[in-house]
Parts: C-alpha cells; sequence; structure tokens
C-alpha cells in the first residue's frame, strides 16, 4: 500500500535515503520533529501531504520570489516543454537570460551557465586559480558557498545548523588551501595578505552573508567591506569572487551589488568574479558564474580552463529564469521591500511584547531574526544565541500555519505574493509562538 502522510512518507524515505532527505536542512534535524512532505504551493501558501494549510516564509531558500506557480513562469516553462525538454545544444533562451544578468549587473561582462550555486562557486574558484596560477582561496567563517570540497570549512547554512567544523571526505591538501578567516575582521585580511600574498588565488565571500543567518557588511573609514576586500585583493594580484547565490536580485534589482557597489566613478570597485543561482531559475535548477572577459576567456573551448554540463543552459530552466526576470520590475521590489519591512516589525513587536530577547539584521529586502540581544556581526556572534528558544518558536509557528526555515542560521524569504492578507496570518500566529520562545 502506497503510504501518504507526511510521517508514512518520511518513514519510507528514511529506508532509502540518507536520513530521508536530499539536503541537510530538510531533515529538521535540529528543531526535532517530522518534516511536512509538500504536496503543492500557490503564491504564499504551500500544502502538504496531511492536509495543512502553510504561509511559506521559506521560498525553496530563494528562488520563488514571485511566490508559488506564478502564473507567468509556469506558462512560460509549459510553453518551453512543449518544444524539447533539453537540447544540449545552443538555444535563444540561455542568451536572453544572459543577456538579462549582464545587462543589470555592471561587473558582469560574460557568464556561463550551470545548474546549481555550487557547480559556480565551484567553477569561479578553478578560473580564479588558473588565472593566477595561485592555489590558496581565502573564505570568512559562516560564509556558506555550497559544498564545493574548498569551500565547507565552518561554513554556513547547513553546516553551522549541524554544528559541524566542515566535512568529512574532503582531503587535508585541500583543506590546506583554504584559509578561514572571522567576517568582517579587516585586520586579519591584511595579516593574512602581508604574510601569504602570492599564494592568494582569491577571496570568496557572500556579497551579504545570509547564511549564518542574515549579517551585512560593515563600513569602516567609509569604505564597505567588500570594497575594502577587492582592493586588499588586488594590490597584491588576487582576484575577489562576490558569491550572489543567495542576494542576486533578491537584495536589490542589482543584488546586494546595487546595495553597496559604487555609486560614481571615483570610488569604482568591483568584484572579477560573481556567482548566481536561485532566483535566475525561476524555481528550476540553475547557477551561473560570470565577471570579467578576460578570466571568462579562460573557460574552454577557448582556454584551458575546462567546465561543462550536459544540463547547462536547459530550456526550461531559462525559460523559468526568463519569466521570473520579467515579474522583477521597480514595483515587484516595492512590494518585497514593504512585505519584508512589515513582517520584521510584526516579529519585533510580538518578540518584544513577550520579552524574548532578539535582533533583526537586514540586507536589502533580506532579513534574518537572532535570539539573542546585540548585534551580529560574524558566526562566532551567530552561533551565540537561544537556539532553544527559536526552537520552541519555530514549532509554535508551524503548528499555527507558518512555515519558518527550520534553522536559526537562515535568512527569512519572502515574495511579492507576500500580500496584506497573508502577513495578517502570520501576524495572528506570532504572540504565541512568541510566548512559547519566551517559556523556557
Ligand atoms: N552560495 C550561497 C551564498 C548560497 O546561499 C547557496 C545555497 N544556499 C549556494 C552557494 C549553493 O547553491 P546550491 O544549493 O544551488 O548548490
Amino acid at each position: 500500500m502506497t503510504s501518504t502522510s507526511s510521517a508514512d512518507l518520511f518513514a519510507r524515505a528514511q529506508q532509502v535515503i540518507p536520513s530521508g532527505v536530499n539536503s541537510p536542512v530538510r531533515a529538521f534535524g535540529s528543531v526535532g520533529g517530522t518534516p511536512p512532505f509538500l504536496t503543492d504551493a500557490k503564491g504564499a501558501l504551500l500544502h502538504d501531504a496531511d492536509g495543512k494549510e502553510y504561509v511559506d516564509l521559506v521560498g525553496s531558500w530563494g528562488p520563488m520570489i514571485l511566490g508559488h506557480a506564478n502564473e507567468q513562469v509556469v506558462e512560460a516553462v509549459r510553453e518551453a516543454a512543449g518544444r524539447g525538454l533539453s537540447f544540449g545544444a545552443p538555444q535563444a533562451g540561455e542568451v536572453t537570460l544572459v543577456e538579462e544578468v549582464v545587462s543589470r549587473v555592471g561587473p558582469v561582462e560574460q557568464l556561463r551557465l550551470v545548474n546549481s550555486g555550487t557547480e559556480a562557486t565551484m567553477s569561479a574558484l578553478r578560473v580564479a586559480r588558473a588565472a593566477t596560477e595561485r592555489d590558496v582561496i581565502v573564505k570568512f567563517a559562516g560564509c556558506y558557498h555550497g559544498h564545493v570540497d574548498a569551500l565547507l570549512a565552518e561554513a554556513g547554512s547547513g553546516v553551522a545548523t549541524f554544528a559541524m567544523p566542515g566535512s568529512a571526505g574532503v582531503t587535508a591538501s585541500t583543506a590546506r588551501d583554504t584559509v578561514v578567516l572571522p567576517y568582517g575582521d579587516r585586520d586579519a585580511v591584511a595579516a593574512l595578505f602581508a604574510e601569504r600574498g602570492s599564494e592568494i588565488a582569491a577571496i570568496i565571500t557572500e556579497a551579504a552573508p545570509a547564511n549564518m543567518g542574515v549579517v551585512p557588511p560593515l563600513e569602516a573609514d567609509g569604505i564597505g567591506f567588500n570594497r575594502f576586500l577587492s582592493e586588499t585583493a588586488h594590490a597584491h594580484g588576487a582576484l575577489l569572487i562576490s558569491d550572489e547565490v543567495l542576494t542576486g536580485f533578491r537584495a536589490s534589482r542589482e543584488g546586494y551589488y546595487g546595495v553597496d557597489g559604487p555609486t560614481g566613478t571615483d570610488d569604482a570597485w568591483a568584484p572579477d568574479l560573481m556567482t548566481f543561482g536561485k532566483v535566475i531559475g525561476g524555481g528550476l535548477p540553475v547557477g551561473a558564474f560570470g565577471g570579467r572577459k578576460d578570466l571568462m576567456g579562460l573557460l574552454a573551448p577557448a582556454g584551458p580552463v575546462y567546465q561543462a554540463g550536459t544540463l547547462s543552459g536547459n530550456p526550461l530552466a531559462t525559460a523559468a529564469g526568463m519569466a521570473t526576470f520579467a515579474g522583477l520590475d521597480a514595483a515587484a521590489y516595492e512590494t518585497l521591500g514593504s512585505a519584508s519591512r512589515t513582517l520584521q516589525q510584526l516579529v519585533a513587536d510580538a518578540l518584544t511584547t513577550a520579552g524574548v530577547p532578539h535582533v533583526i539584521q537586514t540586507a536589502g529586502t533580506l532579513f534574518s531574526v537572532f535570539f539573542r540581544e546585540e548585534p551580529v556581526t560574524s558566526y562566532e556572534d551567530a552561533k551565540n544565541q537561544d537556539t532553544a528558544a527559536f526552537t520552541r518558536f519555530f514549532h509554535a509557528m508551524l503548528d499555527a500555519g507558518v512555515y519558518l526555515p527550520p534553522s536559526a542560521f537562515e535568512a527569512w524569504f519572502v515574495s511579492t505574493a507576500h500580500t496584506e492578507s497573508v502577513l495578517d496570518r502570520i501576524a495572528a500566529a506570532l504572540p504565541g509562538a512568541a510566548k512559547a520562545a519566551a517559556s523556557a
């Protein structure tokens, strides 16, 4: 007999899929309980196999920026599907999608499409190492760049959720070529470059970290952290890779680069390479990496850096991405920003009323809630929060029909479908959940 309840499906899944899931955070390992198995979704609402409805604040971890099953996106995919699912040969949609990214993000002169954010960052590292003929990569604690061997040390997202230092199965020599520094620590960056500058191929950073919760880059002496990284790397012949897989086309129309990139020619700076994912595929598997033409020109077949993909530039994925971009006009960012601000206020009010220590941090339209009093500027800070209070809050929200990221180390994702009536439903759930968080 076929099982249909979430509990039955999870039991079956655990027999044949490791931990019952195809990506770790989905297992609810840190918050406990059975993850709802979802059957369908529309706008800001999800339905599970048990017939329950939830307001979604995960949005498939970012891609569903126009809400689920957006009519234009679904129609574009349906139309593309009717013309063939995959060609493994060039098709017009690839050109249109890449032109859109290039037109929105100044530093991207050329872009290659891949199938995930992980592939994007992995490929960007390869280009950076080839271009500089150096091996060492610098990353920041709490930043997550996908499950690339070289980038799992002290990573955010699921690695943070499960308090893992990195991953087994990564060779010692790979780990040796990755240096991890505390996020935002300019002295540490300067000291490392002073000592080992000639070995460093690139710094990779999330444009605004969002995988340890949202920790925006800070200014010091009028210089933003990303610009500081770019200048430091360049002074030593190294490159800056800005990972916008999560922030891209969400934090603003141009991604986080639209928030802290140069506003005039006198302060011009740019990452050399950038990575994207999530929003650019509208819910289908897509990633991309791009940047300076001379660097991207190193890719095969013209250049010596090999990188390829059977399904890269898939016609359904490019159709979903273009339809999503078509919906992301100025009004959409207004709606997103307004939904995000309203939600932040509702959460702050409920937690304050219940006496729950919290701090809400933002990066463009992105935000997250930390269960501690003081601002979070590093992974060390992020770890130092009341995760037990978060867990109580999470389960009370879930019981009341609001689906939050099942971890205190993740951003909350709104969409243009988070209308006033949807936000009202969240508002109704919050006081009880805040009370649960307070009841240690
Ligand atoms: N970089 C960042 C900043 C991310 O947030 C993520 C995914 N959350 C990735 C890379 C990896 O993307 P994917 O899961 O598509 O491999």
